[in-house]
């Protein structure tokens, strides 16, 4: 999942960045709205962290410009402002829940999990043979016995289940895996596949994962 912080002050966007990368999210940072703005349209992301008050178009400005193309992507207000009218004027401009500064990083890390929370309140699972994972409980099993994978390996796991059968290009996945300035190395995918098929042992008819070449990776099973 990857997530896009538009957010001003430097300490308080890389303590973000930081934390939800810990979480095994994607995040991107941008620094003014204008920035924060057009990032946010490229519809590359799956939740908005938005800061209200930003240098250029404002965070308001930027939830309702966002609010024409995509109805559906949570968005997240980061704010001091904690009046009720205020609040509600957040609210009216389309963003789904609003955080007071200054926060606690796990209340904000929470709230992130309920907008991305599958709507039917029940677990949100992807099989894949033998192998199950658990995006709400963020556990992997194999034949029902817990598998442990790291953060950044659940998420690319993650990210090629929720896209069985189809090919998942390398520039996606880093995207979507890690973020935008790891285009380069997209090397390092190959590196983590590697360390997933030896977790979960995938070899021979059981070796899901398979190589595209020049291309990515697709899993079938
Ligand atoms: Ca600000």
């Amino acid at each position: 999942m990857r997530i896009l912080v538009v957010e001003d002050e430097p300490g308080i966007a890389q303590f973000l960045k930081q934390g939800l990368e810990e979480e095994s999210f994607a995040v991107d940072v941008a620094e003014d709205g204008n920035q924060g703005l057009d990032m946010a349209l490229t519809g590359e992301y799956d939740l908005l962290l938005l800061d209200w008050m930003l240098p250029g178009v404002s965070g308001i400005e930027v939830c309702r410009q966002f609010r024409k193309s995509f109805a559906d992507t949570p968005v997240i207000f980061l704010t001091a402002k904690d009046t009720v009218q205020e609040t509600i004027f957040g609210l009216q401009a389309g963003a789904n829940d609003y955080i007071k500064k200054p926060f606690h990083f796990d209340e904000l890390l929470e709230r992130v999990r309920v907008q991305l929370r599958p709507r039917s309140g029940e677990h949100e699972q992807f099989t894949l043979g033998n192998i199950t994972l658990d995006t709400t409980l963020h556990q992997v099993f194999k034949n029902g016995k817990q598998v442990h994978l790291t953060q950044k390996e659940f998420a690319l796991l993650e990210y090629l289940m929720r896209n069985k059968g189809k090919v998942c290009r390398r520039t996606r996945i880093i995207e979507s895996v890690w973020d935008i300035h790891f285009q380069y190395n997209t090397g390092i995918i190959d590196v983590y596949i590697n360390a997933i098929r030896k977790k979960l042992d995938l070899q021979g008819d059981e070796d899901y994962i398979q190589t595209v070449r020049g291309v990515g990776y697709v899993v079938r099973g």
